[in-house]
């Protein structure tokens, strides 16, 4: 039932599908700018040079130096970049850290991004910046960062490999299962979250199987849209949380960091979140375990399901323990060290998800 909700629309513009970035030049014209520098991370440098090239006098260069979380040395360079060479704007071609790059000079200096997204991560669709100095990452929102316009083009994704894919579209999942049981959410909002889900797990398993498939991919960035969307809209849960413990204090690699920990919270929080359930088993076509479901799909996928994959010594668990639950933040179920403890050993070993236990105490609904 639909009671009272806030929903607050984001003002960007998206031009999507095949072929859209022969339209960045004109996009670029319709916002004003004359003048742009393109930023992407080294390991897309071609790919930077390439939009340059296609956009002639309106590239002023290239800066390939974006990396994840942006660190704030590398933010200070490209800001300066873009004063010395008398940038108006900047295109962001990339995953996260390529927008997150755009972001941080649109926050230093107000101009405008313009994103064409490569990866499935979304932040080309949130108001959200992050800047790391000293082994710190800050995140806030700020309106000045949000893209004036995003192209997604399925084409620029049929490079992206297929461990990263996989990955990076259950990154994309995280932020619709969390907007499905997000304080804030709305009926708007939880549309938007169960298409991103129902578009993205029907497309990973055929881009996996076949990166070249641009029917897959479009289908593929269409949910990740959707789930980017979600999180630019809504507030994030713990999955989030603990995601951002993982990362921040160990440097786990982000997507992956995602893909194992989802079906573990979702499991947790399963119990106090049966509207969000609901509409997972509706994307799922059905399903009665959604976790589990999603775990059956990043074994499908032949991505990590276990943090000692990626890295993370079992010793450390304490220690995110004690970050996870160290402040208040909203979440469907009440989060106890006992519970967190219990999902990251879960995640650790790379276990099937536990099963939920419904007498549980909720916070909301
Ligand atoms: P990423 O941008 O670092 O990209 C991962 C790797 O994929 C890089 O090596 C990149 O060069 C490569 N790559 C990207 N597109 C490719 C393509 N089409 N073909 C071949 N290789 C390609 O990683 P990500 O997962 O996209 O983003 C993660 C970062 O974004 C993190 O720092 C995260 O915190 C941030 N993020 C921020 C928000 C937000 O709202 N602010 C949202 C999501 C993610």
């Amino acid at each position: 039932m639909v009671l009272g909700f806030t929903y607050q629309a984001l003002p960007m513009r998206v031009l999507f599908g095949p072929g859209v970035l022969a339209g960045l030049g004109d996009e670029l014209g319709r916002l004003g700018l004359r003048k742009v520098l393109v930023l992407c991370s080294p390991g897309q440098e071609d790919t930077g040079h390439r939009v340059a090239d296609g956009l002639g006098g309106l590239a002023a260069g290239v800066l390939a130096e974006a990396r994840m979380h942006v660190p704030v040395e590398v933010a200070d360079r490209a800001r300066d970049q873009a004063v010395h060479l008398g940038a108006d704007g900047c295109v962001a071609v990339g995953g996260g850290s390529a927008i997150g790059l755009g972001k941080a000079v649109a926050l230093a200096h107000g101009l405008p991004v313009v994103a064409v997204p490569t990866t499935y991560a979304g932040s080309e669709m949130t108001p959200v910046w992050g800047l790391t100095e000293n082994g710190r990452k800050r995140t806030a929102r700020d309106p000045r960062v949000l893209p004036r316009s995003v192209l997604y083009d399925p084409e620029l994704t049929v490079s992206l490999p297929a461990g990263i894919t996989a990955a990076s579209g259950v990154n994309a999942l995280a932020h619709a299962v969390e907007g499905l049981y997000a304080p804030d959410r709305s009926p708007i909002v939880s549309l938007m979250a169960e298409e991103g889900v129902r578009a993205l797990v029907g497309a990973l398993p055929a881009v996996v199987a076949d990166g070249r498939d641009l029917s897959a991919r479009s289908a593929a960035q269409y949910g990740a849209w959707l789930c980017g969307a979600v999180l630019g809209a809504t507030t994030m849960s713990l999955h989030h949380k603990v995601c951002h413990a993982l990362g921040g204090a160990l440097d786990l690699p982000h997507a992956q960091t995602h893909s194992v920990v989802l079906p573990h919270v979702l499991a947790y929080n399963a119990p106090a979140a049966g509207g969000a359930m609901a509409a997972m088993a509706r994307a799922l076509g059905g399903s009665d375990d959604p976790a589990g479901e999603l775990w059956g799909l990043t074994g499908r996928l032949g991505i990590p399901r276990s943090l000692r994959e990626l890295g993370m010594a079992e010793t450390d668990i304490p220690r995110i323990v004690d970050l996870v639950v160290g402040e208040p933040y909203a979440n469907p179920r009440e989060v106890t060290a006992a519970g967190v403890r219990a999902v990251l050993d879960a995640a650790w070993r790379g276990a099937e998800p536990a099963a939920a236990d419904p007498h549980v105490r909720t916070h909301h609904r």
